[in-house]
Parts: C-alpha cells; structure tokens; sequence
C-alpha cells in the first residue's frame, strides 16, 4: 500500500522489511498500531494521518520480536466457515449456514446446508462429513476388495493425527476422515493401498504391484499425500 507522507511523497512502507506486512492508513487513528490477522497470518499495522515514514518503520522495526512471537503462537487449525469453499469426496461444495432448516447438514446444489446456530457449524460440518465417510468410503473399498475377491468386515473414520489408514487382521479399514477433503483419485489412492493389505499386510513389491492393479495412477494419490497432505490437518 502506498501511502501520502506530510511532505507529500508517497512510498511502500511494506517494502521496508523482509517480511509480509499489511498497511491500513486510517485517518482517525489516533496513533501506530500493530495486530495480528490471525485469519491471513500478517501483522497490520494502522497509520494514522499525520505520521512521518521514519516512525512507522522504527515501530515496525521495535515491535520485530512481537510479531515474529506472535505469529508463531497462532493455532495451526481453523474451523470450518460459512461460505468457504471445500473439496468434498472430490466436489467442490461451499458450506452454507441454513439456519431456518431443520436438516442437520446436506449437500444441495454444490452446497453444504448446515443448520442450527453458527457457534455449532463447524462441529455439524465434521460430523457431517465424517459420517458421509463412512458411507462413501466403504462403497469405494468395496468396490476394490470385489476385485481382488476379498471381503471387508467393515470400515471406520478415525480422527488420528498421523496417519491416513489401516487395515486389521480382521479385515477392518480404518481411514482418517481428513482424506474425505482430498481429492478423488487422492482418496481412489488411499482405498486401493488399505484394501490391497487384505491381501499383502507389508509394503512389499508384490503389494505396491496390487496396488498398481487396483488403481492403475496410485502414484500421483502417494506424492500427493506426501507433499499436500498435511494441509488436511488444518481442520481439526
Ligand atoms: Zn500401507
């Protein structure tokens, strides 16, 4: 942001150092002041009118440690919010709060509707999407087991904090319900790995070559997960 100094020269004060700052001018500021956008991850700093360039950066420059603190202290999560945009089993869908329903949450038209009070979308939303899990990706295992002539006893959404799927001795999945915002052939990926398990419980040749079988671009699911996948732990 530019902004007009008393002597009537405009520079970019976030040109001045080497990290991110947004500047707001705000004429009935009554002095410098800095916060944290927690949403955007930046310091703010608000200008008031009359003020001189060398004294915003010495504030700037004075507050270096705090903001660095601050930044850092910020939670690595962020709940889900109305008129955000996810990918749902592989759909683009924007959660909408419909608080004059009385549905609980349903998607609709490329909507997520999310009934009740706002304080309680976020919960309603997870819920939501970790029941659809369920559902989905049982169909999707199944799917891949009927290949291989192999049965599921059943599947289960886990909220782990590493990792994305099992398989059990006793042919039970358990998938992460984060990977339920990946996309498609991300979760095609996921479903193809843990069902070939049932039949090879290591990472040997012969597994990746069931895998392989299964889901013929497995590869493209694996870097994926490896380099997006911590993303998905945004939401908690
Ligand atoms: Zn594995």
């Amino acid at each position: 942001m530019k902004i007009t100094l008393l002597t009537g020269k405009t520079y970019n004060i976030e040109q001045a150092f080497d990290f991110d700052l947004k500047v707001v001018k705000n004429p009935r500021a009554k002095k410098l002041t800095l916060r944290i956008d927690s949403k955007e991850r930046l310091p703010v700093l608000t200008i008031p009118r009359y003020c001189s360039q060398k004294k915003a950066i010495e504030f700037v420059e004075n507050h270096r440690l705090w903001i660095k603190e601050s930044l850092a202290r910020l939670p690595e999560h962020k709940p889900f919010e109305n008129g955000e945009t996810i990918s749902l089993f592989g759909k683009d869908v924007t959660i909408t709060h419909a608080p004059e329903r009385r549905l609980g949450a349903k998607i609709e038209d490329g909507r997520l509707l999310v009934s009740g009070d706002i304080e309680f979308l976020h919960r309603r939303d997870k819920d939501f999407i970790k029941k659809k899990a369920q559902s989905e990706f049982l169909r999707r295992s199944n799917k891949y087991a009927k290949k291989l002539g192999e049965t599921i006893n059943g599947v289960t959404i886990k909220d782990t904090k590493s990792r994305w799927g099992s398989c059990s001795s006793l042919n039970n999945l358990n998938y992460n319900w984060r990977i339920a915002l990946a996309p498609d052939f991300v979760i095609n990926y996921l479903m193809a790995h843990e069902v070939a398990h049932l039949r090879h419980p290591d990472h040997s040749q012969r597994f990746w070559h069931c895998v392989a079988g299964l889901c013929p671009d497995y590869t493209e699911g694996e870097s994926w997960l490896k380099r997006h996948g911590k993303d998905l732990y945004l939401y908690e």
